[in-house]
């Protein structure tokens, strides 16, 4: 069996963790979020995640060497030897070409890449709303997607929380970043003849059947 591995792109906040995690169930691959593993290194209060925090509190990009050495190691654990799902990983030129040499020693290419497409006003609407449960991950929106409880977990109960960098300031110094050094990756996956543009301006929902149909007719 040919390894699928599918990146999802977009600004911050245009759904690619929400989506990678529906997919990640879907189809039984790994989603791999570089933004977690920095979070969870962070919380452990190893090496990286101090550096790490240094840029992730303005919004700024890690370096590239300590990205892609972070995913690189996770990729080659055995649970992604049938594919994954990346999710905020690459963010830069620089990345994506690390990306398919790694995937070329092995006999593998990035397979799809969606992209997300959601206008700016409405991601900077939907990270002001944003929580995460600081347990599982999971994702919520006060008003797109909301808690049953308020500041609960629906699966697992876990304190929610607001992420720092959700602040509207940072925001839009990620949103700036993006399109800067991570928009130029839809020219590079288009040219590969990869990219999959998607309207994520949709509901949860819709958004996710769109993308597995885009994905089974690609
Ligand atoms: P990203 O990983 O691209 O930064 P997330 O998946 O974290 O984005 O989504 C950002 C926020 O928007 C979260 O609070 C999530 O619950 C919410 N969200 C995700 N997809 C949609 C959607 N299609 N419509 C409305 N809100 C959404
Ligand atoms: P995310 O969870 O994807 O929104 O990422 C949160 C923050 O982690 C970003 O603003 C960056 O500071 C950092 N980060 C995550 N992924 C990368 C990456 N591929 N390259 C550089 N920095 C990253």
């Amino acid at each position: 069996m040919t390894p699928l591995f599918i990146i999802m792109l977009g600004a911050p906040g245009a759904g690619k963790g929400t989506q990678a995690r529906l997919l990640s169930e879907t189809l039984g691959l790994p989603q791999i979020s570089s933004g977690d593993i920095f979070r969870e290194n962070l919380k452990n209060q190893t090496p990286l995640g101090l550096l790490a925090k240094t840029y992730m509190d303005s919004g700024a990009l890690v370096p590239d060497d300590v990205t892609i050495n972070m995913v690189m190691d996770r990729l080659s654990r055995p649970d992604c030897a049938n594919g994954a799902i990346l999710d905020g990983f690459p963010r830069t030129l620089a990345q994506a070409d690390a990306l398919d040499k790694a995937l070329a020693t092995v006999g593998a290419q990035v397979s799809k890449v969606p992209l997300l497409e959601v206008s700016d006003e409405a991601v900077i609407n939907r990270l002001a709303g944003r929580r995460v449960c600081r347990n599982c991950q999971a994702m919520y929106q006060l008003e797109f997607n909301p808690p049953q409880v308020a500041g609960k977990c629906d699966k697992c109960g876990g304190e929610l929380y607001r992420r720092a960098d959700d602040e509207s300031d940072t925001v839009r110094n990620r949103l700036f970043v993006y399109y800067k050094q991570t928009a130029p990756l839809v020219g590079y996956y288009f040219a590969h003849g990869v990219l999959l543009s998607l309207n994520g301006a949709r509901a949860i929902e819709a958004v996710q059947a769109d993308l597995l149909a885009a994905l089974k007719a690609a």
